[in-house]
Order: C-alpha cells, then sequence, then structure tokens
C-alpha cells in the first residue's frame, strides 16, 4: 500500500530520531529533552498547532485533513519516557546515561508516531482532524491519567483514541490485538499488623504480630480460590514480609505485608479489595491484634472497545498478513487504560522479533518495525476518517 512505500523513504530519518531517543533516555516525567525535540519535530513537519506541557510534559500535534466535512477528530498515542535500568546491549547508540535505559522500546513508538505525523502532514489525505499524542511517565508515574487531568481529551476535542506497544517475541510485522481487557490492572497494598511484642519463652503474655501476618497471607489465598469466578483472572501475591524482632526469642510487636492484586476483569478488581480488607480486619480480630491497610491504586484495566479493536484489526491486516485479532491478554499493566476510560478504542500489539523481553538491560527495539508501527498509525487516521 502506498503508506508503506513512504515510509520506506522515511525509513532511515525515523531510525535516526529513534537512535537519538535511545542514547538519551529520560525518566517519568523529566522527559524535558525528548519533549523538546518531538515539539520543534512537529512544528518542522507543518503540524497546524503544537501545545507542549499537557500533563506536565506531554506533547499535542494538532493536524487538519484536505477537510473537515466529517467533524471527527481521532487521536494516536505514543510514550516516550525510559526506565531506571543500565543498558549492557553495547550498541553503538546505547544510553550515555548511567542507570537509564529506553527498555521498554518507547524511543520506538515516539518515533513510529512522528513519522506517521510527517507523512500526514505531507499528505493531508483524510476528511477530519488527526491529534497525536506524546505522553510521559507511563512506566508508573500515570502520565497518561495526567494528560487526561489536564484536559487531554475535551481540549482538543478527541472521540476516539489508538495507541501501540511493541512485543518481543511476536515477529516483525506481525501484530497482535483483541476486544476488551487487553493488559490488566495493578493495585498495591500494604498491611501493618500490630500485636503485642514479648519474650519468646512467654507468647501467653504477647499478641503472636508473625503469627497473625502468617494467617493473614494465608487466609488472602482464598480471595482467588473461593471469592473470584473460577473463569475470571486475578492474581493477589503478598511480595514483602517483615517484622520488627530481630532475634530468634522476641515475639515481633509489628509486621508489615506488601502485595499487588492483578485482574483483567474491573469488577474482580473490586471485589479482590474488599475481600482484602475484610480478610485483614477479620484475621487480626481474630488474633487479638490490630491491622491498618494503605491501598495504592495503580493503572486500570486496558479495555479495548470491541467496535474500535475491529478497526483497528482491519488496519493492520491492510499492512500485514500476520493479524491475530484474538491474542491472549497478559497481565503487565498500560496507563493507555486512562485514555480508554475516558474515549473509545483500541491498543495494538507490534511485532518486534527476538529481542530479550521489555524491561531487560539487553532488550532492543527493532528499527525494521518501524514502517509497520508507522503506517498502522497513519492507516487509522485515513480509515476512520476517509477522503470526502
Ligand atoms: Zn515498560
Ligand atoms: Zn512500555
Amino acid at each position: 500500500m502506498p503508506v508503506k512505500n513512504r515510509y520506506a523513504e522515511l525509513h532511515a530519518e525515523i531510525t535516526g530520531w529513534r537512535r537519538d531517543f535511545h542514547t538519551h533516555p529520560e525518566l517519568l516525567f523529566e522527559v524535558h529533552r525528548t519533549a523538546a525535540k518531538v515539539a520543534d519535530l512537529l512544528r518542522a513537519f507543518g503540524c497546524d498547532e503544537v501545545v507542549e506541557g499537557v500533563g506536565r510534559t506531554g506533547v499535542v500535534g494538532v493536524i487538519k485533513g484536505k477537510t473537515d466535512t466529517s467533524g471527527k477528530v481521532i487521536g494516536l498515542r505514543a510514550d516516550m519516557d525510559a526506565l531506571p535500568i543500565h543498558e549492557t546491549t553495547g550498541l553503538e547508540y546505547a544510553s550515555q546515561t548511567p542507570g537509564m535505559m529506553h527498555a521498554c522500546g518507547h524511543d520506538g513508538h515516539t518515533a513510529m508516531l512522528l513519522g506517521a505525523a510527517k507523512y500526514l502532514t505531507e499528505t493531508r489525505n483524510f476528511d477530519g482532524t488527526a491529534v497525536v499524542v506524546f505522553q510521559p511517565a507511563e512506566e508508573g508515574g500515570a502520565g497518561g491519567l495526567e494528560m487526561c487531568q489536564d484536559g487531554l481529551m475535551d481540549r482538543f476535542g478527541i472521540q476516539e483514541i489508538y495507541g501501540m506497544h511493541n512485543t518481543p517475541g511476536l515477529p516483525v510485522g506481525a501484530f497482535a490485538i483483541r476486544p476488551g481487557a487487553l493488559l490488566a490492572s495493578s493495585d498495591e497494598f500494604e498491611i501493618v499488623v500490630t500485636g503485642r511484642g514479648g519474650h519468646a519463652a512467654e507468647p501467653h503474655r504477647a499478641v503472636d504480630t508473625t503469627l497473625t501476618a502468617s494467617q493473614i497471607v494465608v487466609a488472602l489465598q482464598s480471595v482467588v480460590s473461593r471469592n473470584v469466578d473460577p473463569l475470571k483472572r486475578v492474581v493477589v501475591t503478598v511480595g514483602t514480609f517483615e517484622t520488627d524482632s530481630e532475634a530468634s526469642n522476641v515475639i515481633a510487636h509489628e509486621a508489615k505485608l506488601c502485595g499487588t492484586v492483578r485482574t483483567l476483569d474491573p469488577e474482580c478488581r473490586e471485589l479482590a479489595e474488599k475481600r482484602i480488607h475484610a480478610i485483614v480486619q477479620g484475621t487480626a480480630t481474630a488474633m487479638g491484634a490490630t491491622a491498618e491497610i494503605t491501598w495504592t491504586p495503580g493503572y486500570p484495566v486496558t479495555m479495548n472497545t470491541p467496535e474500535n479493536t475491529v478497526y483497528a484489526a482491519d488496519v493492520a491486516r491492510s499492512i500485514s498478513p500476520d493479524v491475530d485479532d484474538n491474542v491472549n491478554p497478559i497481565l503487565p499493566a498500560e496507563d493507555f487504560s486512562y485514555m480508554l476510560e475516558e474515549r473509545p478504542g483500541a491498543y495494538i500489539f507490534l511485532g518486534n522479533g527476538d529481542t530479550p523481553n521489555c524491561h531487560h538491560p539487553a532488550y532492543n527495539f527493532d528499527d525494521e518495525a518501524i514502517p509497520f508501527g508507522s503506517s498502522w498509525y497513519s492507516g487509522m487516521i485515513e480509515a476512520r476518517m476517509p477522503p470526502a
């Protein structure tokens, strides 16, 4: 298709941006250099509007089509931030900042969306408005939420939104997507159990915090096995267990448990939170101790709108023969979920071939995936807003 021919010509240029971002990774909201370069390029392409500082360091570009009889506005999103990982690839364009690395391919996402923006400003072969969204802080900072709270959708009139993530292990040129839940929600909890410390030889004069916290750990596993519908997927993991006793002959006064809840179902997410509170309080009371829970909600379930998933898969099929439109969901979380809570849309996986997994110090984005990713982004605009 013609889109791909133009991207073959642009490939070296887009690869150059990608490798420059890779050399200069930045974390969370501190993506100042990256955001400035994105904004400069968008202005150089001739975007009709470029707005910086949306959601602190996010950048938004507006591209008007040749006509606007449809009145449609479609958003495309990429993420710009890197990870606190020390790169071990040994590449000539490897990170020059020790302890920071583009280990999730957001350098690739940003470069591919820039490529699509360049193509769309050149051709404008659509009837409506395209909005390209570059967000900070996907890796744990909820930059997507921050942009939404800064009015992203209403300010730019976005009606639908689409995003993409590269996937190691999926061949370059392949796409994978599914309607409904694609990635999990991720919440964290901290439980502090307080008993009465004492002498290990005189337990009857203490309230054993270690035993109480142990009962809680075991009882929490009944949430998945006894409360959740067995056809649904939930994970409850207690990751840390600490007490304030430092000797074998001391009964601890306080214990702290930290854990996470992952699920693909918003109802299960609520149920798990409710049950965890009940189990912790009930168990502590039964043992004569007290407990306090701090619940930290993380990213919601990434929920693809079924109708928009079909559009996204159709565009992928126009680019590639290798499209799985019913891929298994996965349990990492993704903050594009906040954007999908505000507008219909879809998130798609793009093959990144045979590289170590995302978040591995030897991971690398495969530049051969660029024409496919850029084609999909701009293809969504041309397909959803065909020329009048
Ligand atoms: Zn990541
Ligand atoms: Zn990522």
